[in-house]
């Protein structure tokens, strides 16, 4: 079994109290390496190592910091394979989607570091006379990085890419159940010619490392991907020590479907919206609002791609849908099947675990039809295969149901009117819109929540500024004495 330690100041490190944790291959079943479990002691080794690296980091020429990323972009690409390997052996899903994840990161780095030598502060048009006021950005310090199970290193890179170009130094701590490959990611620091220390990880569970890592009063801000409640814990902490966050949290977001859209194409944006990924992904679009005039004939043709989904080893090129990632995931799954049924929603597709499966957690495409917005298979996230189908009259009554919801993270709106699907991108209260596409991200593009899906942006030329703060210098160029006891 591989065994792995926390990456602190360049080096592999074995955790203060000696405990190792197992990480389990969800296809299988078994687990296949060992995870050091972090403590409030390794965060403090880490958090003291990113904080004097950043002495260095922060003082290098921004150009040089961009090169340094410019380098860690090309190896990546080499190691994009492994990388997904490890992915898949620790999440489950699809390699093709790991894959594809893995390489298209190391944009995240070129972008952001062609971007360090182009943040730029302003001259002031100051109403005062004899006082030249400019501004400048400057790093917050140490950040803290905190990640799901889903997509660990993407989801990673949106807030790593930013925050080092910007000349922060980060310690992160990966969902414990998907550590390996973020551990795999830090071999290439050293290669790339980052000084020691400018990046570490401490693995470990939520409630200690994880909130070690929160509490430390070194660390400047903690950018946060996950559950829309670790994250309100998260943001209850931080807000005790007055200290900046970032959250990505969940969705439920509606994929709105018009009668005059591209059939065809509106039926694979919905199953790309629910059975991508098993249905594991925040942008997953799990509400189908479906105009009533096309219902039926929209259901018949879902059925039957769904139907053809093929269930099974991640690994295979010809999978379409692999297992859930965790055992408390796949009973959430089934728990939410069996809420939707006591609702009265009626299961059309699915609806229970995969017979005979390797590793007991697949869970079938599921779908449910009738439901109606106020059902709780209707308002809250899933995170599984599990579709909930809601009929809609017209574009009041989707833009009504679709805004009815206390998240706000996607919405997907097939139709071949294009005033419509303006009016529709301009009141459907959500962070990304999709017209007639669906799962398109982009390191140029800011990506975020509306209302409980979180807090500030990841990716595009504004998210830098999650990570920098600026500073308003007023220099006197007269030296006549003002009135000292009047403000100027
Ligand atoms: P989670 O909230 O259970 O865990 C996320 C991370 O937070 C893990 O590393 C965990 O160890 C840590 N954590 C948990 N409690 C903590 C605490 N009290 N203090 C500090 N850290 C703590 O989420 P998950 O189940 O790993 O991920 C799935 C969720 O992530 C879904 O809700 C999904 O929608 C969301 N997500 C959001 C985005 C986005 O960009 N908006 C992307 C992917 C996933």
């Amino acid at each position: 079994m591989e065994r792995y330690g926390h990456f602190i100041a360049g080096a592999f490190t074995d955790p203060a109290s000696g405990d190792f944790f197992e990480t389990v291959n969800p296809y299988t079943g078994q687990p296949w390496a060992k995870i050091a479990r972090g403590s409030k002691q390794d965060i403090d080794r880490a958090v003291s190592a990113a904080r004097e690296a950043f002495e260095t980091w922060s003082a290098l020429k921004p150009s040089t910091r961009g090169k340094t990323l410019y380098r860690l972009a090309d190896m990546i690409e080499e190691k994009a394979e492994h990388l997904a390997e490890i992915e898949v052996r620790d999440n489950g899903k699809l390699y093709a989607e790991m894959l594809s994840q893995t390489r298209y990161l190391a944009e995240w780095y070129r972008y952001y570091g062609g971007l360090a030598d182009k943040v730029e502060g302003a001259v002031i048009p100051s109403d005062k006379a004899g006082i030249f006021n400019f501004t400048r950005y400057e790093p917050l310090g140490v950040v803290g990085m905190i990640t799901p199970w889903n997509s660990p290193l993407l989801l990673l890179s949106w807030k790593l890419a930013a925050a080092l170009a910007a000349g922060n130094t980060a310690v992160i701590k990966p969902s414990e159940h998907t550590s390996a490959s973020t551990l795999e990611f830090m071999t290439l620091f050293e290669k790339a010619e980052f000084p020691a220390g400018v990046v570490n990880t401490v693995t470990g569970f939520g409630a200690d490392a994880g909130a070690a890592l929160v509490e430390h009063p070194d660390v400047a801000k903690i950018a946060f991907t996950g559950s829309d409640v670790g994250g309100q814990k998260v943001y209850e902490s931080a807000a005790r020590q007055i200290k900046d966050v970032s959250l990505e949290l969940g969705g439920k977001s509606p994929n709105i479907v018009f009668e005059d859209a591209d059939m065809e194409a509106a039926v694979m944006g919905a199953i790309s919206g629910i059975f991508a990924a098993t249905g594991q992904t925040c942008i997953a679009g799990s509400r189908l609002l479906l105009q009533r005039s096309i219902h039926d004939r929209f259901m018949e043709r879902l059925l039957e791609v769904a139907r053809a989904a093929k269930i099974g080893d991640p690994m295979l090129s010809d999978t379409n849908v692999g297992p859930v990632t965790t055992p408390a995931q796949f009973k959430k799954v089934l728990d939410y099947i069996a809420i939707a049924r006591e609702e009265g929603a009626r299961c059309v597709l699915g609806g229970k675990p995969v017979a005979d499966a390797p590793g007991g957690q697949f869970v079938e495409p599921t779908i449910f039809t009738d439901v109606t917005n106020r059902m709780r298979i209707a308002q809250e996230e899933v995170f599984g295969p599990v579709l909930a189908v809601i009929p809609f009259e017209d574009d009041e009554d989707a833009v009504r149901i679709a805004n009815d919801i206390q998240f706000g993270l996607a919405a997907g709106v097939w139709t071949r009117d294009m005033a419509r699907a303006l009016k529709m991108s301009e009141r459907l209260r959500a962070g990304t819109i999709w017209v007639n596409t669906y799962r398109a991200v982009s390191y140029t593009s800011p990506f975020g929540g509306y209302k409980r899906s979180g807090i500030g942006r990841e990716s595009g030329l504004e998210a830098i500024k999650e990570y920098l703060q600026v500073k308003s210098v007023w220099i006197a160029t007269e030296t006549s004495v003002a009135n000292p006891f009047i403000i100027r």
